[in-house]
Formats: structure tokens, sequence, C-alpha cells
């Protein structure tokens, strides 16, 4: 790791971190250079594992647990990542669920679990690392919404609503902490190859997808890394970046 990589000296929080897309995203976070906190819910051999891998390529993380979704945790969780590293740089709310199920037969407590982890988690996570990230006068979050926030779903009334709320809170933290060099941009996926999405029936899905394929959790963090990194995209603020091999045009 050398001392111009793009991400040196920066302390970057990825929630979800364990699996999937998070876990990609914290690999691709520390080869650039920063500390990455491996956040996980309850996979604690697969965050250690993530930490290794990390560590075996030069770089530097720990894992840290907590439900995002709580906020006592939230607050323990940024608190922990403040004293043992004195900043937090980079936030990535990636942390997510699926409850699917159609309208009229979806419980409530699906459509609560989903919105509380899915949407207030990101409004947690948010909020506890404003008041740092203010006082560096620094700061770079990315969201992981999802295209079915834009398109919407059948079958995924609770995940497409948390998701809209992710793009709807993305704009408006944004707004809200431009002027103190923070940005706030958001990432949608589209069908993205992980545990979230090995149970859906794929052959029809192809046929949406122009680039004929799924996508990778590395092509996910590829464009996550580019919004969290100075200066590349120092001047991006409040936008939503599609990684979805062309599901979702125009
Ligand atoms: P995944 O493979 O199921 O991994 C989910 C991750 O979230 C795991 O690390 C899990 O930790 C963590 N997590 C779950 N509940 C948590 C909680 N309460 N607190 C903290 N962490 C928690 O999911 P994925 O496919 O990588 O999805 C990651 C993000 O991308 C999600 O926001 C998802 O909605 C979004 N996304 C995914 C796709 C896709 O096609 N896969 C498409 C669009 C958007 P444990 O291992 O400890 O359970």
């Amino acid at each position: 790791m050398t001392a111009t990589a793009p991400l040196a000296g920066r302390t970057a929080l990825v929630t979800g971190a364990s699996r999937g897309i998070g876990r990609a995203v914290a690999l691709e976070l520390a080869s650039s250079g920063a500390t990455v906190v491996v956040n996980y819910a309850s996979s604690a051999a697969a965050a250690e594992a993530v930490v290794a891998e990390i560590a075996a390529a030069g770089g530097q993380a720990y894992a840290l647990q907590a439900d995002v979704s709580q906020e006592e945790q939230v607050d323990g969780l940024v608190t922990a990542v403040l004293e043992r590293s004195g900043s937090i740089d980079v936030l990535i709310n990636n942390a997510g669920i699926t409850r699917d199920g159609l309208l009229m037969r979806l419980k409530t407590e699906d459509w609560r679990a989903v919105l509380d982890l899915n949407l207030t988690g990101v409004f947690l996570c948010t909020r506890a690392v404003t008041r740092p990230m203010l006082k560096q006068k620094r700061g770079r979050i990315v969201n992981i919404t999802s295209v079915v926030g834009l398109t919407g779903n059948a079958g995924q009334t609770n995940y497409a609503a948390a998701k809209a709320g992710v793009v709807g809170f993305t704009l408006s933290t944004a707004r809200e902490l431009a002027s103190r060099g923070i940005t706030v941009n958001a990432v949608a996926p589209g069908f993205i190859a992980t545990d979230m999405t090995s149970h859906l029936n794929a052959e029809g899905l192809l046929n949406a997808i122009p680039l004929g394929r799924y996508g990778e959790p590395a092509e996910v963090a590829g464009a996550v890394r580019f919004l969290a990194a100075d200066p590349a995209a120092a001047y991006i603020t409040g936008q939503v970046l599609q990684v979805d091999g062309g599901m979702v045009m125009g």
C-alpha cells in the first residue's frame, strides 16, 4: 500500500461487510489505502475472514458487530470506531435484507424489518457519523439503494419503498451537508450475484439485462470506491449511479 493511495490515512465504515457487495466494497476500499471497519450482524467468522483477506493483501481492517437497525448499537459502533481510529472519513451504508411477498399477504413484521434496516438503518448510521464528519469538515457517504427503488418490483413493496426512501434521503442529506465538505451519493445495483439473489429464478431476468449477465459484487465496489475517493469524486454529490448492466436506462 503506497502513501499516495487515494484513501490512505482514511477510515471507512462499511455496514454489512461480511458477505456479498459489502465484502467486495471492504476489499476495494482497503486496496485503495483505507482502514476498513467490517461491520456485520451475525456472521462473525465471515467478517474475520474479510479482515484476514485484507491483512494478507497488506491492508488494514477490523471487524465490529452491530445490528445497524438499532439506534444504541449504531451509536456504540460509531463511538467504537472513533475510539479506535480517531475519525470516520467514509461511510458506506450497505447492510440490507429482503423479505419478499405479494402485498396482500405481506406480513407487517416483514414490512417493518425491511424498512427498519434498509431505510432507518441508513438514517441512524448517517446521523451518527455527521457530527465527526462536520468537525473534520470532510466526509464521503455512499448509500446502496437498488434499481428496484427506481422502477418498483412486484413482490417487493417493502424493499422498493425502503430503497426509494434511500434515494430521497440521499438527495436531502446531500443538500444539507454540501456546504460542509461532505458528499452524499447513492449506488443503485441491478441484479448482482450474492446470497441475497441466489434463490431467485435468474433465467427470465437475464433477458431484461442488455449486457446479458448478472453483475459481480466487485463491479459495484468499483463504483463505490470512485464516489468515496478524493479528488476524483470531490465535485459529485446527490447522484444515484446505476450499476445494472443497462437494466434501467433513461
Ligand atoms: P447479502 O449478500 O445478503 O449480505 C448482506 C449483508 O448485510 C451481510 O454482511 C449481513 O451481515 C449484513 N446485515 C444483515 N442484517 C444486518 C443488520 N441488521 N446489521 C448489520 N448488518 C446486517 O446482500 P447483498 O446482495 O450483498 O446486498 C448488499 C446491499 O446491496 C443491500 O443493501 C442490498 O439491498 C443491495 N442490493 C443488492 C442487490 C443484489 O442484486 N444483490 C441489488 C441491489 C441492491 P451477516 O453476514 O452478519 O448477516
